[in-house]
């Protein structure tokens, strides 16, 4: 990548030299050639127009015509129509009685003006000719000739300037391209580092956040990433780990009681029956336990049941209900104050575990003779459950703890409750899972309050309308 890069730099570069390189060239020769054609075609049309006025074409007529016009230093040459030389401004070397077989003197005797240029680099040789027309016919030709070496010279410097400058350009091109593709390649390189590292499980590995360009948005998103996933795993291990704590506990106490009631010969059948029970409530904790961890696991996978219209009037009822007899037990009062048909979208079965789980706690959690109030109303197009009561309360230090799975603020209180620290949190997840949120407010000897809020199906039905 980064010699592709590179070369993509050099490659644009070098067209951008070439195509500077050509074209100013190119264009101040190219006028240089026009200035010629415009002088030399000049020069030709007025010698043979001044040399049409003769009535024959000779050697002497031809010298005669040309001593009279200003013949500057260019050389002139004047063929008949046989492209025979009649007169040559070059003295020494002159080709008078030659012949003439160029290109310039066929096309001026076929009628046409001519013009030529050509920078051979020392010179810009150029010639202009034009037919001298007698009686409607051409008679003759003139040809005017250029070689200017000044001019050639000025465009060879320029050539030369452009090709120094260019290649100094390409010098502190190549090198920036090669330091840039250098920097972009490392920063790539540190990038797929950090993920390969991170892919092998070390998530806390995080890359280096420099600068303010996409790299470092690049960077930012990956270390969020990893991030998360540090999170998850962290969960993970601690949920493997809280599980087989809570696992290990009912099991040790069951394989306690198997011993007792292997290894004691002559132990009465009464207190045979109560290790037999003891194991039995162990074995029911423990599948209360791993009931709870399947619906987290459930919520978790999002696998749990699809959402439908639930009235959540009804549910609450229905817990209050159920729990009627373990409220009785400590002679606590449920009272409930519920709005009728306040319906929200959720899973049935988990809107009513919800609602039982929060009744429950507030009575394992209350003192005797205490009190229970559940609130539901629909209001501002949202669903508000408040459950409210008059119990030990949470220490103001564990109440942002209370929804972590296995959390229990009291462990000894919780196990006699036949708690596993797992029902808030399948409480938060589940309230979460369908649109809405809890929140809880305690305090210690007085009473918790939890307050759960989901988005009301009237407001959902009058979105759809
Ligand atoms: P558990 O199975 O132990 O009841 P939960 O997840 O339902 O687990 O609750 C976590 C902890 O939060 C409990 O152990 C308890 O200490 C505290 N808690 C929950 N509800 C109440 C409440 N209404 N009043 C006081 N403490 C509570």
């Amino acid at each position: 990548m980064q010699l592709k890069m590179a070369m993509v730099y050099i490659a644009i570069v070098i067209g951008v030299l070439a195509a500077l390189n050509y074209y100013p060239v190119s264009v101040s020769e190219e006028f240089v050639f026009q200035s010629k054609q415009d002088a030399l075609s000049a020069r030709a049309e007025l010698y043979s127009s001044t040399m049409s006025g003769v009535d024959e074409l000779t050697p002497e007529t031809a010298a005669h015509v040309m001593s009279l016009l200003d013949a500057e230093e260019t050389r002139v040459l004047v063929t008949d129509h046989r492209m025979r030389v009649l007169y040559d401004s070059t003295q020494g070397q002159s080709l008078v009685g030659s012949l003439a077989l160029l290109g310039e003197t066929r096309a001026a005797l076929e009628g046409n003006d001519y013009f030529y240029a050509e920078n051979s680099g020392d010179a810009i040789t150029s010639v202009a000719s034009c037919p001298i027309m007698i009686g409607g016919v051409p008679a003759g030709a003139v040809c005017v000739y250029d070689t200017d070496m000044s001019r050639a010279a000025l465009i060879a410097d320029l050539r030369r300037n452009f090709r120094g400058v260019s290649v100094v350009v390409l010098v502190i091109g190549v090198g920036i391209c090669v330091i840039i593709s250098r920097i972009f390649g490392r920063k790539i390189s540190e990038l797929l580092e950090t993920m390969r590292t991170v892919r092998d499980g070390d998530y806390a590995c995080r890359a280096e956040e420099r600068g303010d360009d996409e790299f470092t948005y690049l960077a930012k998103e990956l270390n969020a990433l990893s991030g998360h996933f540090e999170a998850v795993e962290n969960m993970r291990r601690r949920f493997v780990s809280d599980a087989s704590h809570e696992l290990k506990t009912p099991l040790a106490s069951i394989k306690l009681l198997a011993d007792s009631m292997v290894q004691s010969d002559d132990v009465p059948a009464d207190t045979m029956r109560e290790f037999a029970m003891d194991i039995a409530e162990e074995t029911e904790r423990l599948d209360r336990l791993a009931e709870r961890m399947l619906d987290i696991t459930r919520i978790d996978a999002g696998v749990a049941d699809p959402a439908e219209t639930v009235d959540l009037t009804a549910a609450v009822e229905r817990a209050g209900r159920m729990l009627e007899p373990l409220a009785a037990q400590q002679r606590i009062r449920i009272e409930l104050e519920l709005e009728d048909g306040c319906d929200i979208f959720a899973s049935e079965d988990y809107a009513y575990r919800v609602v039982f789980n929060l009744i429950e706690n507030a009575i394992k959690y209350n003192r005797p003779e205490g009190e229970v109030r559940v609130y539901l109303y629909d209001k501002d197009g949202e669903v508000t459950l408040i459950i409210q009561d008059t119990g030990i309360g949470i220490p103001a230090e564990d109440v942002s703890r209370v929804f972590e799975r296995f959390y229990r603020v009291d462990k000894a209180r919780s196990r006699a409750e036949g708690g596993s620290g797992l029902g808030l949190s399948i409480v938060y997840d589940a309230v979460r899972r369908y649109g809405g949120n809890i929140t809880v407010e305690s305090e210690q000897d007085v009473g918790t309050r939890f307050t759960v809020v989901f988005p009301s199906l009237k407001r959902r039905e009058g979105a759809e309308k």
